[in-house]
């Protein structure tokens, strides 16, 4: 579902960048094309830096990608080597200041930088760069500054990352344009999705793979975690940091953040929510006379819980699809009306019936309780909600901006005081074993973030989870 309407989490944002040996692709074009299909990561705020021999170029601002480029901005982008970024601001208020790539300089280098993610330890890291003077509040120029500093010390780009994955905390994805290469980095626990593509004699690194697929690029594989992968005219080099611990990949990715059509480490985000409506159906076998979806990311889920329980699917809601991002709602009551105006129950299909309402999460529960309200006000006898994933009782530090935890009702209500708050006439949850099992694996060696519903947080070791929730007001 939207998360604008539903104040659910705002997305983390979306890399991309690409570069042509033959110097015949407009890259900042193509760049443009691949962001748009990664829009859904962010939509705050977007830019393109290119390489021109001489200088790197950018055009940033706040908007979406179609608000803030035009023919003639592209135009003046062109160039074979480029980079950008759609950003939702979890960290740093959005303003054009705060906008990426960030073009980053100390005197002697220029390099551009775009980040999906979040610094645990960005208050400690920029102490350490006071010679710089550092202009947004974002990660990412921390980022950039740090690689300079380190790359003053002579030592190449790869090998420079390499050593600064020890001092850095946290979940980053990153593309750089460095002199005339592309680099592409995911951090040691591969948060953040990160893949390559290639399109005749170009490569590209994005997001995700449907971003691939929107410029006509053949995937070729995904970046593993550590690994620093730098694309210039010699071909494609790779350097990994040697890391003992377990991949931690957001397994929201799969259910909410990244497009059904995206496949992330050899993963489908789409089998994985089909595979989510059938692990619901076998758990919960409820007696109703129609599945529902709670559109966008519940409808997979719930066609799959369908097909498998034997109930028939249909449509419940109308959705509004030209409600923009920037709907003010402040109050409770603008938040029921902002249910209404996006999502219009189908009252056709649900008079009289008995409703399995299937959606993705549940974080505050204000929405869903407006559309429990809404199916009952269209007719519905009974409203069974199946969430397909387990309670969240703990906010996310990791670029994705999870309500306060305090706002988290499954952090200090129990199941039945949640179905009452929703007046729900049953409400369950599915359990972190079978989202593991749905995702593809069988037990969590494979490795996925599930701190939000368990508070195990990478990248933190024991003794200092109760100073870095401190630090991060949790
Ligand atoms: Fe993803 Fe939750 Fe982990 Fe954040 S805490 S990275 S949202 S699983």
């Amino acid at each position: 579902m939207d998360l604008e309407i539903d104040n659910k989490f705002k997305e983390e944002c979306g890399v991309f960048g690409g570069i042509d040996f033959d110097n015949k692709l407009n890259c900042s074009k193509l760049t443009y094309f691949g962001l748009y299909a990664l829009q859904h990561r962010g939509q705050e705020s977007c830019g393109i830096a290119v390489y021109l021999k001489d200088r790197i170029k950018c055009h940033k601002d706040v908007g979406t990608v179609n608000q803030v480029f035009n023919e003639e901005i592209l135009d003046g982008l062109k160039g074979s080597l480029a980079i950008g970024h759609v950003r939702y601001a979890t960290n740093g208020q959005n303003s054009n200041i705060n906008a990426q790539p960030f073009i980053i300089s100390n005197g002697k280098e220029k390099i551009a930088i775009a980040h999906n993610g979040h610094l645990l330890n960005a208050k400690d890291l920029k102490s350490k760069l006071a010679k710089y003077k550092l202009n947004s509040t974002v990660d990412s120029e921390i980022l950039g500054y740090m690689i300079l500093n380190e790359l003053e010390k002579n030592v190449s780009i790869e090998n420079s990352i390499i050593s600064l994955m020890d001092d850095i905390k946290g979940a980053y994805s990153l593309v750089i344009i460095v002199k005339d290469k592309l680099i592409g980095v995911r951090d040691p626990l591969g948060m953040r999705p990160l893949c390559i593509g290639k399109l005749n004699n170009s490569y590209f690194i994005a997001s995700e793979s449907c971003a691939l697929d929107a410029i006509g690029a053949e995937f070729v594989r995904d970046i593993e975690p550590g690994e620093v992968v730098t694309i210039d005219k010699y071909g494609i080099k790779s350097e990994k940091k040697q890391i003992e611990e377990q991949k931690k990949l957001c397994i929201f990715e799969f259910m909410y953040f990244a497009r059904e059509d995206s496949k992330i480490d050899g993963i489908s985000v789409y089998k994985a929510r089909e595979n989510i409506g059938k692990e619901l159906a076998k758990s919960f076998k409820i007696d109703a006379d129609l599945v529902v979806g709670v559109p966008d990311s519940g409808i997979p889920a719930s066609i799959a819980y369908a097909k498998e329980s034997g109930i028939p699917y249909g449509q419940g809601f109308v959705k509004n699809k030209y409600v923009g991002r920037t709907f003010i709602k402040s109050t409770q009551s603008e938040r029921v009306m902002a249910v209404k105006i996006k999502l219009n129950p189908i009252q056709e299909n649900i008079n009289g019936k008995r409703i399995i309402l299937i959606d993705d999460s549940l974080v505050r529960g204000t929405t869903l309780k407006g559309i429990v309200k809404l199916l009952k006000a269209s007719g519905a006898k009974e409203v069974h909600v199946v969430i397909a994933a387990p309670p969240i009782k703990f906010s996310c530090f990791y670029g994705v901006a999870t309500s306060n935890r305090k706002e988290l009702i499954a952090s200090s209500k129990s199941i039945e005081e949640i179905r009452k708050y929703i007046s729900a006439d049953s409400l369950d949850f599915m359990s972190v074993e079978s989202l593991l099992r749905a995702v593809g694996k069988q037990n969590n060696s494979y490795g996925f973030c599930t701190a939000c519903f368990n508070g195990e947080y990478p990248y933190v070791e024991d003794e200092e989870v109760q100073l870095t929730k401190k630090a991060i007001n949790f």
